[in-house]
């Protein structure tokens, strides 16, 4: 079991051994980081520390765009790579089984390789990230139906409902 500090440590330090073994969200972002990440180290206070991306995301984080911690080097489809990335540009896209057969993606691989490498379906992983990334909105003080609309909901009782399912607790 790796305690905080030695988890800090390997942090600040980019320890490649450490690669598989944490993922570092920062409080302050909303963001979480592989160890060896090239983007600056936050401070001690403002990371929280996850086995596995699964936890970072269930627990409102999104993932880094300079690390990429959803990918994993030399095992992630070029496919899965471009969609992550679109997703990661703009959090209100939602790519359904009739989107991505349009794009040439067999929806079930998806599927498969999420739930085997991040514990949950694409699905369910574009609709944290739409929340994680209101969550972060709403926090930096935007209001409640600007964020709504902003991140693709079509209405606030939906958007609250969702909200709901994942924190715990309502919007309004
Ligand atoms: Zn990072």
């Amino acid at each position: 079991m790796l305690s905080e500090a030695q988890m800090y440590k390997a942090l600040v330090a980019k320890d490649v051994s450490f690669e598989g073994s944490f993922f570092a969200a920062v409080k302050t972002t909303g963001i979480f980081c592989r160890p060896t990440c090239r983007a600056r180290k936050p401070k001690k206070e403002n990371v929280e520390f996850y086995k596995t991306t699964r936890e970072a995301i269930l627990h409102g984080y999104r993932p880094c765009k300079v690390c990429n911690p959803l990918e994993l080097p030399n095992q992630t489809p070029e496919y899965i790579k471009l969609l992550l990335h679109e997703l990661g540009s703009d959090p209100s896209l939602k790519f359904k089984d009739w989107d991505l057969r349009q794009k040439g993606v067999d929806p079930s691989k998806i599927r498969r390789w999420f739930l085997q490498h991040h514990g949950i379906t694409f699905h369910a992983y574009q609709r944290m990230h739409r929340i994680n990334s209101a969550f972060k909105k709403i926090r930096d003080g935007m209001d409640i139906t600007n964020t709504a609309f902003d991140v693709g909901y079509e209405s606030l009782s939906g958007f609250n409902d969702s909200f709901k399912s994942i924190f715990g607790v309502s919007l309004f």
